[in-house]
C-alpha cells in the first residue's frame, strides 16, 4: 500500500532544505520503486501567516493520517514580538499531538568530514552512535512547577523530575530495539547516585533487559561521566538511552562532535504504527535564509532515517547515506563545512543535485 508523507517546510531555510529532500524522494520514487505519495502544509511562522496559529487543527489531522511527517525548521525574527503565538509552539504541539516520546539523534562521522570535528581524527573517524532521548516526560513536564513567593518574601522556582515505570519501559524498549539493528550495545544514563527517578530508571531498565533483551549488552553510566566520556572517547558508545533533560544536553554535545549542524538528522517516534516526525536538528537559520547556501544534508539524512525506521526500506536508507557520503568524498561542500584542498563550494540546490545524481543507477 502506498505510504503517505506530510511535508512541512516551515520557515527560514526550512523550505530550501526540504525542497532538496523532496527531490531525493522523487528520485527514489522514479528510480528505486519507492511507493510513497506526498502532500505539503504549513507549520510555524508560515502557518501563523496562513491560518493565524502555528499549527492548525487541519494540519495536525493530516499529520495523524499520514505514515510520517518530514519537516524543515520553524521560527524567525518576523514572529518573535508582534504575534500572539510563537512559531516554535507549532512544533511542540505537533510532537504532543502525535505522542512522540522517543527522540533518535544519531551522531555519525562521514569519512570526508573527519577533520571538521573539534576532536582529533583518530577519535572521531568511524564514529556512529545513537542517542535515544525520552521526549515527553521528566523535569520539562513534571508537576508541580512554577515560580512562587515564599512566606519569607524570597521567590522560588520549582520543577519536578518524575518518571513512571511505563514511561521508562517504552523508551528502553525503543533503545533496545534500535540496538538490535546496530552493534547491540546500550548504555543507560542517569544519576541514580543522587536522584530517586534515576534509581528507578536504572532498576527498571535492568529488569526489562534481563526479561526481554539478553542478546543486547547493557551498561550503566552517570550522566556527568557520560558527558566526559563523550568528548574523551565517543567511539565506545553504540546506543545511549537517557531522560529528557540529560538527553537534551548529551545529544547536543554528541552532535557537534561530527562537525556541522547542517549534517545532523533526527527522528521522533511514538507508537510504531503511528506517524513519526523526521527533521534536521538545526533551526531556521534566519541569518542565511533566502541566500540558497544552507546545507540540505541533515534534511536529506532525515529522509534516510524515515526510510529505515518507518517506510520499510532500509536498503534505500543506506543508499541515501552512501550518496551523501559520495558527494562529500567528491569534494562538494556547502559553506558551513570546512573545505579541503579539492573542495567545490556549492549552494543548497547544487548539493541536492550532487546527491540525487549519486542516487542514480
Ligand atoms: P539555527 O540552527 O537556526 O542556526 C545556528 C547557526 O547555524 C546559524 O549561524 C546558521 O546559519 C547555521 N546553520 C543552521 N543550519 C544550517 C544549515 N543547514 N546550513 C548552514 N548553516 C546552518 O539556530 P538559532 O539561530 O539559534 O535559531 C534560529 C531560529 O530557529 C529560532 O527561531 C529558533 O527558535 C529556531 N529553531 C528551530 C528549530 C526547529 O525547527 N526544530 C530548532 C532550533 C532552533
Amino acid at each position: 500500500m502506498t505510504k503517505t508523507i506530510l511535508l512541512l517546510p516551515g520557515d527560514g531555510i526550512g523550505p530550501e532544505v526540504l525542497a532538496e529532500a523532496s527531490r531525493v524522494l522523487d528520485a527514489l520514487r522514479k528510480n528505486h520503486g519507492l511507493d510513497v505519495s506526498t502532500q505539503a502544509d504549513s507549520l510555524g511562522g508560515a502557518a501563523i501567516d496562513r491560518y493565524g496559529v502555528p499549527l492548525a487543527d487541519e494540519t495536525l489531522a493530516k499529520a495523524k493520517e499520514s505514515t510520517l511527517v518530514i519537516m524543515g525548521s520553524v521560527g524567525g525574527p518576523k514572529w518573535t514580538t508582534v504575534y500572539k503565538h510563537r512559531p516554535e509552539q507549532g512544533l511542540l504541539n505537533l510532537r504532543k499531538g502525535l505522542g512522540l516520546f522517543a527522540n533518535f539523534r544519531p551522531a555519525k562521522c562521514f569519512p570526508a568530514l573527519a577533520d571538521a570535528s573539534s576532536l582529533k581524527r583518530e577519535f572521531i573517524e568511524g564514529l556512529d552512535l545513537m542517542i535515544v532521548r525520552e521526549l515527553t516526560g521528566g523535569v520539562y513536564f513534571g508537576e508541580p512547577r512554577g515560580i512562587s513567593t515564599l512566606p519569607d518574601g524570597q521567590r522560588e522556582g520549582l520543577n519536578t523530575q518524575r518518571y513512571t515505570t511505563s514511561e521508562i519501559h517504552r523508551i528502553a524498549h525503543a533503545a533496545f530495539t534500535a540496538a538490535r539493528q546496530r552493534a547491540r550495545r546500550v548504555c543507560s544514563v542517569e544519576k541514580s547516585n543522587v536522584m530517586e527517578s534515576g534509581l528507578l530508571w536504572r532498576e527498571e531498565v535492568t529488569a526489562l533487559h534481563a526479561a526481554q533483551y539478553p542478546d543486547v549488552e547493557l551498561s550503566h553510566m552517570y550522566s556527568d561521566n557520560c558527558a566526559m566520556q563523550l568528548v574523551k572517547f565517543p567511539k565506545q558508545f553504540d546506543v545511549i538511552v537517557t531522560d529528557n533533560l540529560f538527553g537534551d544536553l548529551l545529544s547536543d554535545a554528541a552532535a557537534m562532535l561530527t562537525g556541522s549542524l547542517g549534517m545532523l538528522p533526527s527522528a521522533a517516534i511514538g507508537k510504531l504504527d503511528r506517524p513519526g516526525l523526521y527533521e534536521p536538528i538545526h533551526g531556521s537559520a534566519p541569518d542565511i535564509a533566502g541566500k540558497g547556501i544552507a546545507n540540505p544534508c541533515a534534511t536529506i539524512l532525515s529522509v534516510a532515517m524515515a526510510l529505515g525506521m518507518q517506510l520499510g526500506r532500509p536498503d534505500l536508507a543506506e543508499r541515501v547515506e552512501q550518496a551523501v557520503s559520495a558527494a562529500l568524498n567528491d569534494g562538494y561542500r556547502t559553506r558551513d563545512l570546512i573545505a579541503g584542498p579539492n573542495a567545490k563550494i556549492v549552494g543548497t540546490r547544487e548539493m541536492g543535485e550532487a546527491i540525487v545524481e549519486r542516487l542514480k543507477g
